[in-house]
């Protein structure tokens, strides 16, 4: 019998582009899915071809959710605090598969990347392991462009910065950006398109409507387009961000490394719209040729998309908009840097809806299928 699967929070820009990679995969065939929401109970269902559409559960049920073998969430961690441990306690033995942050720390679960952790995934299983959840997308991103580096323990320790999308914050945010893309050039469009206006004019309105209230900064609570935020998530007690932080906590976790590798940046809100870039400064535990490392971070998985450094090269495919929509994960401008022969820099790029934050976990079903 084909296994109940339980999908809560496929309409955000997360499970919107799961349920999209497990239509393109093939996937529903396998299952029986049953959709759920927090917020249109009784609506329909999405239109999915060869699924009957039928009525949205109620996402807080927990006797609807309890008839699931398997429950994956891309609700949100609020949502995981309010159902999870309720839905535990009433013996609920199936497999809880979520991407929000709430559970990934916790000492029964294991976050899910398998093109790096298949060993512990499998063993996890095996023992009985029921809750599996997807990293931080800067953290999936990161080891997915450098799993050949850590794989053969060549990293000492990493420093980054990040240029992280509008879509990280949701669906809500993505719109935002847009909306104030919009009202800078409306404000603008005239002087613009005058060619006697000076565009130290035009330059000197843009950075006026930057402090207007009319400037739509609902959800980023400041202008992101034609700035940076670097600032992402709440503050920890180390002065860290709690983003900062995720990265060597959650990937040290993947990694289950027996070392733990220090990995410490710097997390920035720029006005892409779903691909993060990462900068990384990364100090290697042996001297190895450019050559080399190209060869080691190539072979590490089939995703890996290596772009020469050159001009033309980096601006056409070492871009948000160049990987968006696509599981590459473009890795370039990798050269040595004038610290010494250790001193190793990189530049990548990834979709933070599909390796970030969605395939990990259609892979982890898939998995969970088998
Ligand atoms: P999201 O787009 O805000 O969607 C979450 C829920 O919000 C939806 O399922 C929907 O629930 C409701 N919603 C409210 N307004 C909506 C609108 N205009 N369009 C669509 N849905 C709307 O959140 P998300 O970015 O997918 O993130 C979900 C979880 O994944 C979070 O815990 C996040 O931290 C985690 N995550 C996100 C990313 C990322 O790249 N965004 C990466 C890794 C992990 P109802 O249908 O029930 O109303």
């Amino acid at each position: 019998m084909k296994k109940f699967v339980g999908f809560i929070g496929w309409r955000g820009m997360v499970g919107s582009v799961l349920i999209q990679r497990l239509i393109e995969e093939n996937n529903f065939g396998k299952i029986n899915p049953i959709f759920f929401s927090t917020s249109q109970v009784g609506e329909k269902s999405p239109i999915i071809k060869g699924i009957s559409r039928s009525y949205l559960k109620n996402a807080y049920d927990i006797q609807d959710l309890k008839k699931m073998h398997i429950i994956l969430t891309c609700q949100g961690a609020e949502y995981t605090n309010i159902v999870y441990q309720k839905l535990r306690s009433t013996g609920w033995k199936g497999y809880w598969l979520d991407s929000s942050s709430y559970l990934r720390m916790n000492s029964n679960s294991v976050i899910v990347l398998d093109p790096i952790n298949i060993d512990l995934i499998h063993s996890a299983i095996r023992s009985g392991v029921k809750t599996f959840v997807g990293g931080n997308c800067t953290v999936s991103l990161m080891l997915m462009a450098l799993g050949g580096l850590f794989s053969r323990n060549l990293i000492e320790w990493i420093n980054f910065s990040t240029y992280q999308a509008a879509s990280g914050a949701g669906a809500n945010y993505i719109m935002e950006l847009l909306k104030q893309m919009g009202f800078l050039y409306n404000e603008v469009s005239i002087p613009l398109n005058q060619s006697s206006n000076s565009v130290l004019n035009i330059e000197k309105k843009i950075s006026q409507l930057s402090t207007s209230d009319q400037f739509p900064k609902k959800y980023f609570l400041a202008p992101l387009a034609g700035n940076v935020l670097p600032w992402i998530d709440v503050i920890t007690e180390s002065g860290q961000t709690k983003e900062e932080r995720k990265v060597s906590e959650e990937a040290n976790k993947i990694l289950n490394s027996k070392v733990f590798i220090p990995i410490d940046g710097v997390c920035v809100r720029v006005g892409a719209f779903r691909c993060h870039s990462q900068s990384f400064l990364i100090k290697l535990t042996e001297d190895i040729s450019c050559v080399d490392i190209i060869n080691i971070i190539q072979n590490h998985n089939s995703w890996i998309k290596i772009i020469p450094n050159n001009f033309k090269d980096t601006i056409n495919s070492l871009t948000p908009f160049s990987v968006t929509g696509t599981l590459d994960i473009a890795v370039g401008r990798i050269r040595k840097l004038n610290f010494g022969s250790k001193y190793l820099s990189i530049f990548t790029v990834g979709d933070q809806l599909l390796w970030g934050a969605a395939e990990p976990i259609r892979r982890m079903l898939m998995i969970l299928l088998k």
